[in-house]
Parts: structure tokens; C-alpha cells; sequence
């Protein structure tokens, strides 16, 4: 989500369409034809991004290699892309120099392509980029003081139409792949030059990742490394619960210590409340949850997220009391975006309370200042409604702080992400919201 949201199973079906699983998504989207994971590229040669050690080892050893020859080069390759973040086998030094040609002829080693760069005078940074079959999305890294948080998409486009965001007024493109979601984060260490240079700089990584035990405050604290790159988001383009496969194998590789080593408590997955995966996002991918709310009562929330319609508040905020791993130390956040005379009232505030309470949730509460997109149907609160708000929250004994906006001025901010190759009118708008919700809860 941004404060938005964005899997697809391992084989395309004959006609190149892929239904996304279950009862979770109603839509059958194209997407590039994966064979074992691998996507297929023209000139024949295949790209390693994306692919676990064990992947790699199999298409060695299919590519001539012995078996154990094989496992030796992918446990070094492995951690050549994903730690060291090397982009030529020309650069992976203690391979054979005989062995580095074989390995570019057969292989490359991908990256998103950039297609603009734009920079926000509050030092946010946004990025557009572009997939390999010509489909553009967009990431995000906030600078702050103390954190560098760098905001994922794990869609093209979002099969859901929560009201007050840009991405929702797409339609679903595609799941973007493995490589595609973990690209994202190996370009911003590309873009921010924070890749371990030596050894030395790999065990101060180890340490950081060792320092930040299960025991430690879910924020972390700002560590001396001085990284700038610290915190990752699942909240750019899409909803990462409908692309649960490829999210969770791509926060797999970010969170391998042999691999970009990010810790699992400096990661955040939002969603807009897909019910039937959060179990599983708990129990296979282990990072801090945030809940896109956004409303208190049944009539708001069925308009502002109209997922609501098929999975309500209090399913919802019951799906949040049984998330694996939550607790003081690793509260649940709750998204809220303040619209004006919609869902900002004292009485929403309490109502806010008592649902936490009810349901005991060890939660915190993020109120974002809406942030308006041409043709957007709300307006934000105040800054006295918002302040209202807040301390009403925080005297029910829950966290309540109002998040600055960020990068408003490249469109970068929460719920403003969008690629401009989609320019629609209202009307247009209107109808592909009607059809998605159609769709949605068909
Ligand atoms: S429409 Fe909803 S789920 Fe999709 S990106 Fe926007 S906020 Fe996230």
C-alpha cells in the first residue's frame, strides 16, 4: 500500500494468464511467463535476481557443473549479489577468472531500470521504474534523523480502490516477480552506495543485525553504523498480502544475514486487511504488521476501503489479536488518514480507543495528514482536528503520533503514488472504481 498496497503462482497458465490464489483476489492479471521462477530473457541468458542459493545451485548444475561444484559457486554467487551487491561476474573475485565468462554467457545479474530519479527539498528521494516487459512503479526512501526508510511496491497498479489513494484509481497490471521487489531494495543500496565494501564492513553489518535481538524495541534505536538505509516498508504501490509468494521469498533474501541482512523487526508489511493471509504473513515472513484502518465504523470504512465490504473491522481487528509475534515489544500499527468531516471526529477518536482496547491489541496508532491528488474526493482535517484527535488517543493510552508528510512535492507521500502513464478523467476514474469494486466482491 502507500500507505498503500501490492503473488503469483509458479507456472502461467496456456493463455498467459494467472488467476491470483483463492478467494483473496478476484482478478486474473497477465503477467511474464515464470518456468521454475526463472524468467526467460531474449538473448537466451537467465536472471539471478530473485533466486534463492538453492535455485541458483539447480540451473548451475543444469548449465554442466557437478553437483558439488555447483553448490560451492552458488553459495559464492549468493553472496556476491545479495550481500556484496555486485552487478558483473567480472567483480566477484575469488571465482575463477576462467570461471567468470561461463558465468556471463548463461547468466546476468538484473536491476530494475530507472526511469527518473526525483529528488524532494525535505531530501526524500522517488523513483520510477521500469520492469523488462515495459511496466513502470515506483519506490520511495524517506530520510530522517534517526531511520531511512525505503518504501516498496509489490504491485503494478492495486487490485483495491481505497478511496483517498492515487495507486487505487490503477488498475492491476501485475504482481511484479521476486527480482523485481528485491531489486527495489538492492537499487536503493546501488543509489545510497551502501554496499559492505570488505569483510570488515560485513561483520559490522552482523553485529547490527545481532544487536537488534528479539528482545529490543521494534523501532530499533538509530545504531551507530551511521547506515542510511535502515527500515523497509511493504507500503508502496499494491496490496503485498495479494502477492504473498513473491513478497514473502523477496523479504526472505532482504532478510538473510548471507544476504542484503536486514533485520525482520526493521521490516514492515501493510495491509489493507487481506484476512485470509495475515495468519500466514505472521507465521512465514515474521515482520512487524501495520493495518491500513482508516475508519471506526462499519459505513466509513465500507467507503473509504472498500475491501471492508468483505472482511469487516472487527474480523479484521480479531486477525490482528491473533497475528503471530505481536506484542509490546512488536506493536501492530494502525494506519489512520484524517479526512476532513469524514472519519476525524472526537467521537471516531474514542471509538478508535475502545476497539484497540477491546480486542487487547498491543498497537499504536500513525495518524497521516491526508495528502490531496488532483481529482481526490476528500480533503485533510485540520491541524486543530488532527491535534484533537491525537491527544484523545494518546489519554486512551495509546500512541497517536501525527506523521509529517513526506516528499508531497514529487508526489512521493503516503497514498500519492501513482505513474503518470496513467492519466484517467473522473468519469473514467469513477467507472474503473465501480468495476474494481465489482470485481472485488464478485
Ligand atoms: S488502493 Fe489501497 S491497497 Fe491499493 S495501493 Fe492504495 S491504499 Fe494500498
Amino acid at each position: 500500500m502507500s500507505e498503500q498496497h501490492i503473488s503469483p503462482a509458479a507456472v502461467s497458465t496456456a493463455a498467459g494468464l494467472t488467476p491470483i490464489p483463492g478467494n483473496v483476489d478476484p482478478m486474473t492479471v497477465a503477467r511474464p511467463s515464470l518456468v521454475d521462477g526463472v524468467t526467460p530473457r531474449e538473448d537466451g541468458r537467465i536472471d539471478l535476481i530473485g533466486l534463492p542459493k538453492k535455485r541458483i545451485a539447480e540451473l548451475f548444475e543444469g548449465a554442466g557443473l557437478d553437483v558439488k561444484a555447483a553448490k560451492l559457486r552458488a553459495k559464492q554467487v549468493y553472496h556476491w549479489l545479495y550481500h556484496r551487491g555486485v552487478t558483473e561476474f567480472e567483480a566477484m573475485t575469488d571465482i575463477a577468472k576462467t570461471m567468470r565468462p561461463w558465468l556471463a554467457e548463461r547468466f546476468v545479474i538484473g536491476r530494475p531500470e530507472i526511469v527518473e530519479a526525483q529528488h524532494s527539498s525535505d531530501g526524500t528521494r522517488k523513483w520510477l521504474l521500469r520492469t523488462a516487459d515495459a511496466h513502470d512503479f515506483e519506490m520511495v526512501f524517506i530520510p530522517d534523523a534517526d531511520r531511512g526508510t525505503l518504501c516498496v511496491s509489490s504491485q503494478v497498479g492495486c487490485t483495491l480502490n481505497c478511496r483517498f489513494c492515487h495507486t487505487g484509481t490503477m488498475r492491476l497490471v501485475r504482481n511484479l516477480t521476486v527480482g523485481e521487489i528485491v531489486g527495489q531494495v538492492m537499487l536503493a543500496r546501488d543509489s545510497l552506495s551502501e554496499w559492505p565494501k570488505n569483510a570488515e564492513d560485513s561483520r559490522r553489518l552482523a553485529a547490527l543485525m545481532d544487536d537488534i535481538g528479539d528482545d529490543d524495541d521494534e523501532e530499533g534505536g538509530y545504531h551507530p553504523s551511521g547506515r542510511l538505509l535502515t527500515n523497509i516498508v511493504m507500503m508502496g504501490m499494491g496490496e503485498p498480502l495479494y502477492n504473498f509468494d513473491n513478497v514473502r521469498d523477496a523479504l526472505k533474501l532482504v532478510m538473510d544475514g548471507d544476504g542484503l541482512a536486514l533485520s525482520k523487526r526493521r521490516i514492515t508489511l501493510s495491509t489493507s486487511g487481506v484476512i485470509p493471509q495475515m495468519e500466514r504473513c505472521g507465521e512465514e515472513i515474521g515482520v512487524n504488521l501495520a493495518v491500513s484502518l482508516h475508519a471506526v465504523t462499519k459505513e466509513v470504512r465500507d467507503e473509504i476501503v472498500p475491501v471492508n465490504k468483505k472482511y469487516g473491522i472487527e474480523q479484521l481487528l480479531q486477525a490482528c489479536a491473533d497475528y503471530p509475534r505481536a506484542s509490546n515489544a512488536r506493536r501492530i500499527t494502525f494506519e489512520y488518514v484524517m479526512l476532513k468531516d469524514k472519519n476525524d471526529s472526537d467521537d471516531d477518536a474514542r471509538e478508535l480507543v475502545r476497539l484497540l482496547k477491546h480486542y487487547k491489541l498491543p498497537a499504536k496508532v500513525n495518524l497521516i495528514p491526508f495528502n490531496p491528488w488532483p481529482g481526490a474526493p476528500y480533503e485533510c482535517s485540520t491541524p486543530e482536528r488532527i491535534r484533537s484527535f491525537s491527544e484523545i488517543v494518546f489519554q486512551g493510552g495509546i500512541s497517536a503520533p501525527v506523521r509529517t508528510p513526506r516528499g508531497r512535492d514529487i508526489d512521493a507521500a503516503c497514498g500519492q503514488l501513482k505513474t503518470a502513464a496513467e492519466k484517467k478523467s473522473r468519469a473514467e476514474i469513477d467507472r474503473l472504481l465501480a468495476e474494481k469494486e465489482a470485481a472485488l466482491l464478485g
